[in-house]
C-alpha cells in the first residue's frame, strides 16, 4: 500500500517528539534529518524535500512552538500542514462546463491506465448523475478500441468510435456533435498514448485540442514510475498545458514520491487516484486526508 514505510518512519520519528515536555533546536533538526531522508526513501524529488524541510524548520524553530506545552505535537501538526500544502491543500475538482457538454481529453503514456481510467472516471460521473460519453480516440494500439467498448458496456455508459481508420481528431469532433444531439453532459475522450514520449504523440494531442477545446485536459500518470512519472508530467504540461494529473497504480506503489512531488513540481494538481484495476478503484484526491493517513 502507498505510504506504507513513509508513514512507518514519519511516526516513529515524531512519536518520540510527541512525549518531550520541552523541546530544543537539536531535537528538531534531528527529527528533520530523520524526516528528510525517511522521504528521499521514499522517492520524493529532492529538491522538493529539502524546500519542505526549510519550511517545517523555519515554522518549527522558534520561541512560540518550543516554548508551548505541547511542542512535539506541535511540530507534528506544522509537519501534516505542509505535507498537505505539498499536494494542493485542497481537493481540485473538475470544472464542469456552464453550457454543456464537458469535454475531458484524458492523455498519458501507454500501460499508464487511460482506458481503465476512462472508464473510471465515466462510471463515477454517471453515478453523481451525469450522462457521459466515452470516445476511442486511441487508433494505435492494437484492442484499445475493443477494451474502451468492454469497459463501456460494463458500466452501461456509450463509446463512440469510427474504428481504427479514422484520424483521431476527426474522431473527437464528431464525437463532440454526436454527444451534442445525445444529450451526454460529459464527454471523455481516451486518446493514444506511446511507450515514450515522442513528438508525434505530442502533435496529434495539440491537434485534438486545438479542434475541441476540452475544458479539462488530464494526464494520466503510473504512480510505480516514480520521479519518472512526475518528468513525464513535466514535459506534458509544458507542451501541452494539462489541468491535473490522475494518479494510477497506487495501490502497487509503496514508496509514494510521485504523489510527494507531483504538485509541487509542476504546480498542477492531482485530481483523483486510483487503487486498483476495477473499475470503481477511484477515488477524488484529497490532499488533507492522504497527509493524515501518512501521520497516523
Ligand atoms: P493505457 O495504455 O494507458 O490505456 O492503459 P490501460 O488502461 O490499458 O491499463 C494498463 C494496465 O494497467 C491494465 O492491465 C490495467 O488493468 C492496469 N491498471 C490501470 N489502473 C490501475 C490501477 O489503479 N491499479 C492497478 N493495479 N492496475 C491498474
Amino acid at each position: 500500500m502507498i505510504f506504507e514505510s513513509l508513514a512507518e518512519k514519519l511516526q516513529k520519528t515524531l512519536g518520540k517528539l510527541k512525549g518531550k515536555g520541552k523541546l530544543s533546536e537539536k531535537d528538531v533538526n534531528n527529527a528533520m534529518r530523520e524526516v528528510k531522508l525517511a522521504l528521499l526513501e521514499a522517492d520524493v524529488n529532492f529538491k522538493v524535500v529539502k524546500k519542505f524541510i526549510n519550511n517545517v524548520k523555519e515554522r518549527a524553530v522558534g520561541h512560540e512552538v518550543m516554548e508551548s506545552l505541547t511542542p512535539g505535537q506541535q511540530v507534528i501538526k506544522i509537519v501534516n500542514e505542509e505535507l498537505t500544502k505539498l499536494m494542493g491543500e485542497t481537493q481540485s475538482k473538475i470544472e464542469f462546463a456552464s453550457s454543456p457538454p464537458t469535454i475531458i481529453m484524458l492523455c498519458g503514456l501507454q500501460g499508464a491506465g487511460k482506458t481503465t481510467t476512462s472508464g473510471k472516471l465515466a462510471g463515477l460521473f454517471k453515478k453523481n448523475g451525469k450522462t457521459p460519453l466515452l470516445v476511442a480516440c486511441d487508433i494505435y494500439r492494437p484492442a484499445a478500441i475493443k477494451q474502451l467498448q468492454v469497459v463501456g458496456s460494463s458500466i452501461g455508459i456509450p463509446v463512440f468510435s469510427m474504428g481504427d481508420k479514422q484520424n483521431p481528431v476527426n474522431i473527437a469532433k464528431a464525437a463532440i456533435e454526436y454527444g451534442k444531439k445525445n444529450g451526454n453532459d460529459v464527454i471523455i475522450i481516451d486518446t493514444a498514448g506511446r511507450l515514450h514520449i515522442d513528438e508525434d504523440l505530442m502533435n496529434e494531442l495539440e491537434n485534438i485540442k486545438d479542434e475541441v477545446k476540452p475544458h479539462e485536459i488530464l494526464l494520466v500518470v503510473d504512480a510505480m514510475t516514480g520521479q519518472d512519472a512526475v518528468t513525464v508530467a513535466e514535459t506534458f504540461d509544458n507542451r501541452l498545458g494539462i489541468d491535473g494529473v490522475i494518479l494510477t497504480k497506487l495501490d502497487g506503489d509503496a514508496r509514494g514520491g510521485a504523489a510527494l512531488s507531483i504538485r509541487a513540481v509542476t504546480q498542477k494538481p492531482i485530481k483523483f487516484v486510483c487503487m486498483g484495476e476495477k473499475l470503481e478503484q477511484i477515488e477524488p484526491f484529497h490532499p488533507d486526508r492522504m497527509a493524515s493517513r501518512i501521520l497516523g
